[in-house]
């Protein structure tokens, strides 16, 4: 029999020589803002629980309830048995909170991407997109045959160069993520929508990061800037401040037609559990009346990324509540997550290939959920590590 072991196994030891081996880490327990980790509670910087919904009375009460009207599953894909009411409302309730025409639907924000992009994308066509955009975009390009163009991050000179040398191209697709993953910088939205206008080309934002956390109750980073109208084809997830699991995309209801008959991971993907598209639901409703808890996620990221900075950290071009501490190596960055693991804070360690390999970062997503004293411990305890090192 073949032996993985010579087709893989020197892989995966280069990867431990360089630090970058990563073991999968099994929560046991806890939710918000402590979760236990062997057994071992520790302050949660790393959860994308921006808004603390994961574990609301409301979505919990929401999924039970379906489960036990709809059973466990769904049963098939959305276009045999598997589109339930439940589904059918939470996609006009995406469309009514986002302020568009319509919105479908997807079992996660990187099968949207995919999905989204390798449809609407054909050999005539050109897309451009930023260079730090997320992998699902990456990937979702690349099942394409369109002409790609990668623009330097945010950098609107090479935008508009690329948009002028695509002239001959059917369709013009400018991609780029809302907020930016690992950086925690927001997009500059109204060069792209105004660039891409007088290219007439069609923005394409991804705001995994931005749903529930920029624009008014969430809303986005269309929103948040005024663009409403301006950009074609907005993309959600509902795994990050929403607190559940999924994606979206809300657009008009050509596009929606178009990809429920084209957009592959939507057609030969079993649909959401009938408990995940009912707290689903119910977290869209609270998103409605979360202004005052997404005041307190501002204030909070706010007052956590002064008091880093004040400690001497680079927190990067961080302007949200994800925060990067900037450590170097991936071997350095994983030892200082260790050590902050240590003081019992859990904050991932990000390292090349995601990032640049001497841009090895700390991840700290800093929710509404934080009290002042559990930031506050996380700065002493950055600062006890940093005085180990
Ligand atoms: N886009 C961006 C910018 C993301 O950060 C993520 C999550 N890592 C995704 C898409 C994928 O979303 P999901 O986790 O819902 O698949």
């Amino acid at each position: 029999m073949a032996k993985w072991e010579t087709a893989l196994g020197e892989e995966l030891r280069q990867l431990k020589r360089e630090g970058r081996y990563r073991p999968l880490n099994v929560w046991t327990g806890g939710s918000g803002t402590r979760m236990e980790l062997n057994g071992r509670s520790l302050l949660q910087m790393s959860s994308n629980n921006y808004l603390g919904l994961t574990d609301h009375p409301a979505l919990i009460r929401a999924a039970v309830e379906a489960t036990e009207r709809y059973g466990a599953g769904s049963g098939s894909v959305r276009t045999i048995t598997g589109t339930l009411d439940i589904h059918d409302r939470l996609e006009r309730e995406l469309a009514r909170f986002k302020g568009t025409e319509a919105a479908l639907v997807f079992q996660s924000g990187f099968t949207t991407n995919q999905g989204v992009l390798s449809s609407i994308l054909g050999p005539d066509d050109v897309v451009i997109s930023d260079e730090l955009n997320h992998a699902s975009i990456i990937d979702g390009i690349r099942l394409t045959k369109a002409h790609r163009k990668i623009y330097a991050h945010k950098d609107m000179a090479q935008l508009e160069t690329a948009l002028k040398e695509s002239a001959g191209c059917a369709k013009r697709v400018v991609v780029t993520d809302g907020v930016f993953s690992m950086d925690g910088d927001i997009a500059p939205l109204p060069a792209i929508v105004e660039l891409a206008e007088r290219y007439d080309a069609f923005v394409y934002v991804d705001d995994a990061h931005a749903s529930g956390v920029l624009g008014k109750n969430g809303k986005g980073t269309t929103d948040h800037f005024g663009l409403q109208g301006r950009v074609h084809i907005q993309v959600g997830t509902l795994s990050k401040a929403v607190g559940v699991v999924g994606g979206y995309v809300a657009c008009d209801q050509l596009l929606k037609d178009y990809l429920i008959h084209k957009a592959r991971p939507f057609l030969f993907s079993t649909s959401q559990t009938p408990a995940v598209a009912a707290s689903c639901l119910a977290a869209i409703e609270v998103l409605g009346q979360s202004g005052e808890l997404i005041a307190k996620l501002w204030e909070n990221a706010a007052y956590f990324r002064s008091r880093v900075q004040a400690l001497g950290f680079d927190t990067g071009a961080s302007e949200t509540p994800i925060v990067p501490v900037i450590v170097g190596s991936p071997a350095e960055t994983m030892r200082f997550s260790d050590l902050l693991l240590a003081e019992g804070v859990f904050a991932q360690g990000i390292v090349y290939p995601t990032v640049a390999a001497d841009k090895g970062r700390v991840r700290f997503i800093v929710t509404a959920r934080h009290t002042r004293e559990e930031l506050d411990y996380t700065v002493e305890a950055l600062r006890k590590c940093r005085d180990a090192v």
